[in-house]
């Protein structure tokens, strides 16, 4: 069979390529995009929280600055 990522023959049955690293069935591939899919909406609410975060410190910096 031919990997369908980077076009290279690789054997009939094998989960991944071993060029590319990058999953053959189409199980794995789903696999493989859910966990990518939940990285970066991890990373996504991490970088929210940080800038949420950031605004109320900033915020807090305001407050303080006008009333002291
Ligand atoms: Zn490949």
């Amino acid at each position: 069979m031919i990997c369908k990522t980077c076009g290279k023959e690789i054997r009939d049955g094998a989960k991944g390529c071993p060029y590319c690293g990058r999953p053959t069935s189409n199980e794995d591939r789903l696999l493989f995009k859910l966990l990518i899919a939940c990285s970066v909406g991890f990373i996504a609410i991490l970088c929210i929280l940080a800038i949420l975060y950031m605004v109320y410190v900033l915020v807090m910096m305001i407050k303080l600055t006008i009333y002291y």
